[in-house]
């Protein structure tokens, strides 16, 4: 039997033979993480530039995270939600508190509480608005990610995510994404309860809208009485230069979905934030998950983003988010192999000049990982480089020249 492994292709191969072939990685295996490095199980080392898809903000093993994480799990790590525990309430009040909700709801994975607040926002539907009985209907944007399970992709414009998953879940109706026109005519319905946007499309590939949207689509959503539903799960905990991306147009969503980094990537933990009038709606036993609200959780989401708030890491991301862009701006003038560089604080992206199988910019990957910086790309010529926040601005400097150096030495 094996028990260790000891090379890269031995683990490669062990994944390749036993594991579902759901993912495809770059061939790289990791087996230790510090700060913004990560080694592989040769003893290479390498940046991390995709942060776990900015679960890992805070950096790799954050050392007040992982003790925060021993030290609960030697005293109680479940109980279930049959019984109160001693840190859930501590963990919702502190959510509450830093992101301005009356109430908070814990579950697990990112897709896990974009389900809950497609529950919360129909049930707000039914008994707040009015709306008959199975009519409601959730306003979606094209391109989205939330996740990946059967209602969340019957909101997905990917056909990757789609086909051969239906039959789909009706009551979503799709918009183009920052087309506040498109928004006008969509939420004039009045069977729409909720409208369900990302700030920033990271998985499409980091596509930030115009100036003003996210502040129109809040507007409009008041003026038709409809929940605006931000899912934050990969812009926020300062990942864009701010604590949420929402926060650069003082939108303030009627429900906030948060994941990844909210336990700084030491165990799944999401939260879905809303007011009374909005969380009320949904009473003891329509809604819940064995694990979510743990002890352990409740304790890593507190540390985790007590380091946020303690190592400025928003504001780190906004200055040093600047840096890299100049510095992509300047590598464009350099090389027709790069066309675009967009993002906001440390979520960006590179858009390479490739042909429609992304080839490119995979072997671009390939490249940057044998010079030790690992990115990947999304969607075919798009490669999203998102370092952990606590990369330092020599750092970011170094992991430029490296992207330089490959991008001016590749040849198709
Ligand atoms: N929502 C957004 C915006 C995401 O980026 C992701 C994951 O990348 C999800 C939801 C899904 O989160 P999870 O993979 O934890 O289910």
């Amino acid at each position: 039997m094996v028990t260790t492994i000891t090379s890269s292709r031995e683990a490669i191969e062990l994944e390749d033979k036993y594991g579902a072939h759901n993912y495809h990685p770059l061939p790289v295996v990791l087996n230790r993480g510090e700060g913004v490095f990560l080694w592989d199980v040769e003893g290479k080392r390498y940046y991390d530039f995709l942060s776990a898809y900015s679960a890992v903000n805070q950096g790799h093993c954050h050392p007040r995270i992982v003790n925060a994480l021993v030290e609960q799990a030697k005293e109680l790590t479940l109980t279930s939600r049959a019984f109160y525990n001693d840190k859930l309430g501590v963990a919702e009040k502190y959510v509450c508190d830093t992101f301005g909700y009356d109430k908070a709801l814990f579950m697990n994975s990112g897709a896990e509480a974009n389900e809950t607040a497609i529950k919360l926002a129909r049930k707000w539907g039914y008994t707040k608005k009015g709306i008959q009985d199975n009519k409601a209907v959730i306003v979606a944007a094209k391109k989205n990610f939330h996740g990946r399970t059967t209602s969340i992709i019957s909101a997905s414009s990917d056909p990757s995510a789609r086909k051969g998953f239906g039959p789909f879940m009706p009551g979503f109706e799709m918009v183009e994404y920052d087309d506040v026109a498109a928004l006008e005519k969509a939420l004039a319905n009045p069977n729409v309860c909720a409208l369900w946007i990302e700030p920033i499309q990271g998985e499409a590939g980091v596509y930030v809208p115009q100036p003003g949207y996210l502040k129109a689509a809040a507007d409009l959503c008041k003026q038709h009485n409809v929940l605006l539903m931000m899912d934050e799960i990969q812009t926020g905990i300062a990942r864009t230069g701010k604590m949420l991306a929402s926060d650069y147009e003082n939108v303030h969503a009627d429900i906030l979905i948060l994941g990844k980094a909210l336990s700084g990537g030491v165990l799944p933990v999401s939260v879905v934030l809303a007011d009374d009038e909005i969380m009320l709606v949904i009473k003891p036993g329509e809604h819940g998950s064995t694990f979510g609200g743990n002890p352990l959780a409740a304790a890593v989401v507190v540390e985790a983003l007590q380091v946020v708030k303690d190592e400025h890491l928003a504001e780190q991301a906004a200055h040093l988010g600047e840096i890299f862009r100049d510095r992509m701006k300047a590598l464009i003038k350099k090389s027709s192999l790069i066309t675009l560089v967009r993002g906001k604080g440390l979520l960006n992206a590179i858009v390479i000049n490739d042909t429609p199988d992304g080839q490119t910019a995979w072997n671009i990957c390939l490249e940057l990982a044998a010079n030790g910086l690992l990115a990947k790309p999304t969607h075919g010529n798009i490669i999203r480089l998102a370092p952990p926040l606590v990369i330092t601005e020599e750092q970011v400097h170094e992991c430029c020249d490296i992207i330089e150096s490959v991008v001016l030495a590749y040849k198709k």
